[in-house]
């Protein structure tokens, strides 16, 4: 049956191999996804998931020094130079990621345009095949009636959300305002305790940090975003959260147009009528052969867009549940940090490890039946559901 599949594509066994390739790309692609999202979950720390997101999230930079030390002359400035433009790419504000953001939206945009809206056009125009009703045709008007409408908006209200997320500010403390701040956000005697903070000089409200990179303490931080050159935090985190909302639905239905758009071309070409004489082995092949000869950048789009859509949607759905429960990313690290010192603790007084292991859960339980420090730990500044999404949208 595979020489079927040759003949009707024309190919050599050659042919097999690229499909093939292409497979174990498409799998290793899925496999460095994965790492990136889940690779930081202890379980999977000492595992080579968690070796790839180390690797990934920085060892590989921290390779490429220790290599460049070592060069039998200049290595010493080399590694000092690969150090210093590290400090002035991650250490301060620069708008480097923004600049590539914008590139990003502005290239895929014309890609968008050039390979999917006009290919719609044209696709619009062939009479549907022998196995298509009219109906069929219609609904091929009305997606790219939809797709003419939405790609802009998505595109538009992305560019808006981020130029909100980058230039607003994110509730940055100032002599007249931390008084007001110590009273919204009052000390919960875990995670905060009364402290000034050394650079602002400034009585810090539970829930702020200075972030090193802006120079500043920020109220309710989350986290330093180097995407929108901006902290992110009290009054920004809605523009945040709307932002990565609105990239996963721009990226999800580009993939999904082109696959339809694509899926339609394969059946103009291939009508199997009603039973198809292909094996599953050899449909994938026929398949991933048809995609990349025929359509070779939208698979790529596709594969990009898809990748994207993984990515951001992991990330979204971790920074909802975060603020449905009301936890910062930053004090998601803190918690961690505590339950992972009290672990060894309980473990150095005899194996009552476990017990502790789970108040903190994966992705943070608020109440704990473990004490720290003789106090009950619980999350003071959760308000239920609503009340925590009612005050990331207005905060105090
Ligand atoms: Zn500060
Ligand atoms: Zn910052």
């Amino acid at each position: 049956m595979l020489s079927y599949v040759w003949s009707v594509l024309g190919l050599d066994k050659e042919g097999g191999g690229l499909a093939l390739f292409l497979l174990g790309y498409l799998g290793f692609m899925a496999f460095i996804v994965f790492s990136v999202l889940f690779g930081e979950a202890e379980a999977l720390e000492k595992t080579v998931v968690g070796w790839c997101n180390r690797f990934l999230m920085g060892g590989w930079y921290d390779a490429v020094v220790g290599v460049a030390g070592r060069l039998p002359c200049l290595g010493k400035a080399c590694g000092a130079g690969l150090r210093a433009a590290e400090e002035e790419c991650c250490g301060t504000p620069n708008p480097f990621m923004q600049v590539l953001y914008l590139g990003l939206v502005a290239g895929g945009y014309h890609v968008a345009n050039i390979y999917v809206l006009s290919e719609q056009e044209a696709e619009a125009g062939l009479t549907p095949t022998s196995s298509a009703s009219w109906g069929w045709a219609l609904a091929l008007l009305l997606e790219r009636a939809v797709a003419v409408a939405l790609l802009p908006s998505l595109v538009v209200l992305g560019l808006v959300l981020f130029a909100l997320t980058s230039f607003s500010d994110p509730g940055t403390l100032t002599k007249q305002n931390c008084e007001a701040k110590a009273k919204a956000y009052p000390m919960d005697g875990v995670l905060y305790e009364e402290k000034d903070c050394g650079t602002c000089l400034l009585r810090r409200p539970a829930r702020s940090k200075h972030c090193s990179v802006c120079g500043r303490c920020v109220c309710r931080f989350d986290h330093h975003c180097p995407w929108v050159n901006n902290c992110v935090g009290e009054r920004n985190l809605k523009y945040f959260l709307l932002f990565l909302l609105v990239h996963f639905a721009l990226c999800s239905y580009v993939s999904c147009i082109i696959v339809a758009h694509v899926r339609r071309q394969y059946h103009r070409r291939f009508d199997f009528g009603q039973g198809s004489p292909l094996g599953w082995g050899e449909w994938i092949l026929l398949v991933l052969h048809f995609c990349f000869n025929s359509y070779p950048i939208q698979a790529v789009a596709t594969i990009m867009t898809t990748v994207l859509a993984i990515m951001l949607g992991g990330f979204l759905g971790y920074h909802l549940r975060l603020a449905a429960i009301n936890i910062t990313t930053n004090e998601m690290f803190k918690f961690e940090r505590i339950e992972c010192y009290e672990r060894a603790e309980l473990e150095k007084r005899g194996g009552a490890g476990a017990a502790a292991r789970t108040w903190l859960g994966w992705l943070g339980d608020t109440v704990s039946s473990v004490t720290h420090r003789n106090r009950v730990r619980r999350n003071m500044y959760d308000r239920g559901c609503l009340g925590n999404f009612g005050s990331i949208i207005f905060p105090a």
